[in-house]
């Protein structure tokens, strides 16, 4: 029998190259009147942001623009945005960037109206509908954020990242263009495509997951396996851009209608620990998580490696010929192991325990508890250097 489930999908997604060109549109279909552009350094460098401001100036919009968003978001970021927004009676945001941007102004809507540290919403449901409208533009193909119903943020204190989860805090509209992808450099492609690799992999694996969530979470396996070497190779490839930007977004709306499972326990700790780039840590973990779970996933995976390209003569054979590939397909896109993180061996313990503690750990699809997962960190880590 497949169980009871809910499919909510509150975001209206506007897809397509050139799909930039709709903002004014979504933006007066909102009642936008005073908006808040909130984004990070990084995209500030580009020339993406002219981009956006020129379509806003065409249209006689009046907005802001607030920069201070820093990797793996911090608590600080999120409020001080919220502050901001509520001084200059901000009544629409429009998160531009990857993940970083797009997660503090999901959190910062949420304090606009509801107040508070954002801390105090950590976990599922705690927050109330009245959230600041949201339009996300992402501008790296990794995290699927800008559909799903997760922000990932840091919390300075505790040196741990959290995850305020709630439909809420969903995209009014994401506006998906594969375009703003092509000034992505090669290893950020790289890192934010194996991320984007692994929410499809354990948003069809989790054990919550259902199957309108699998069928999503399989095919972006398929976009993404088999353009990511052509987007890090040549980044004006829009064909392979193009690709990668459908498979991550297919691959954030299935693990959120699923969830993600303990390569994320893992690379969140990490994450928080060396404020190291979430994909990258993915990538670290991903095979040996997959090693580990492969007795209770063996059909799973191998129309994974399937899905990827790859047979064998059993199940068995083509999974492990399928983690394999992906343990080779991050060495071969130029990612690093974890030695690269200068970490420190006496940290494995209190990484462990990070891991179990995350609310998704209970979603990996064979149980694993804080020594397993201190046997993997230490594996990767001798494996590696
Ligand atoms: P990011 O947003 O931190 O961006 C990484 C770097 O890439 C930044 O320096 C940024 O300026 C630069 N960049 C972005 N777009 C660019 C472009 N088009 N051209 C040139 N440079 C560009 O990285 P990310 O991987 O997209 O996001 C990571 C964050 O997202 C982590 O905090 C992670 O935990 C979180 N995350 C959230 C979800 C979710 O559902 N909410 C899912 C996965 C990950």
């Amino acid at each position: 029998m497949i169980g009871n489930f809910d499919f909510v999908l509150p975001t209206k997604i506007k897809y397509g190259a050139g799909s930039l060109k709709l903002l004014g549109d979504e933006l007066k279909e909102l009642d936008a009147r005073k908006i808040m552009i909130i984004t990070d350094k990084g995209i500030m460098k580009t020339g993406l942001m002219g981009r956006l401001t020129d379509l806003l100036n065409d249209e006689g919009l009046e907005y802001i623009v607030f920069d201070d968003i820093e990797p793996n978001p911090k608590d600080y970021n999120v409020e001080k945005c919220a502050k901001v927004a509520r001084d200059n009676k901000v009544d629409t945001f429009v998160a531009f960037g990857g993940g970083s941007p797009m997660d503090a102004a999901k959190g910062a809507a949420v304090l606009v109206n509801q107040g508070g540290r954002i801390k105090d919403y950590q976990g599922k449901d705690k927050i109330g509908e009245n959230c600041i409208p949201l339009i996300t533009i992402p501008t790296t193909a990794g995290t699927g954020s800008e559909v799903t119903f997760s922000s990932v943020i840091t919390d300075t204190e505790n040196n741990f990242k959290f995850t305020v989860k709630s439909p809420y805090i969903a995209a009014k509209t994401a506006i998906v263009d594969p375009e703003l992808t092509l000034s992505v450099p090669p290893l950020i492609t790289a890192s934010t495509g194996i991320d984007a690799l692994t929410h499809a992999i354990e948003g069809y694996t989790a054990n919550c997951t259902e199957p309108i969530a699998e069928a999503i979470g399989l095919y972006a396996v398929e976009y993404i396996s088999s353009s990511i070497l052509g987007a890090v190779e040549n980044g004006n490839d829009l064909h392979s851009r193009d690709r990668m930007m459908m498979g991550s977004l297919m691959g954030g709306l299935s693990f959120s209608h699923s969830d993600v499972a303990s390569v994320h326990c893992m690379a969140e700790a990490l994450g928080s620990m060396y404020d190291a780039p979430h994909g990258l840590c993915n990538s670290i973990l991903l095979p040996y998580v997959m090693e580990y779970n492969l007795p209770d996933c063996e059909f799973k995976y191998a129309r994974i490696a399937r899905a990827m390209g790859i047979d064998g003569n059993s199940d068995r054979e083509t999974a492990e010929k399928g983690i394999e590939f992906i343990r080779k397909l991050s060495k071969k896109i130029g990612l690093p192991g974890l030695s690269s993180l200068q970490i420190n061996k006496d940290d494995f313990e209190t990484l462990a325990e990070m891991s179990v503690k995350n609310g998704s750990n209970g979603s990996n699809p064979r149980a694993i508890d804080k020594n397993t997962y201190r046997d993997l960190f230490i594996k990767a880590y001798e494996d590696m250097r």
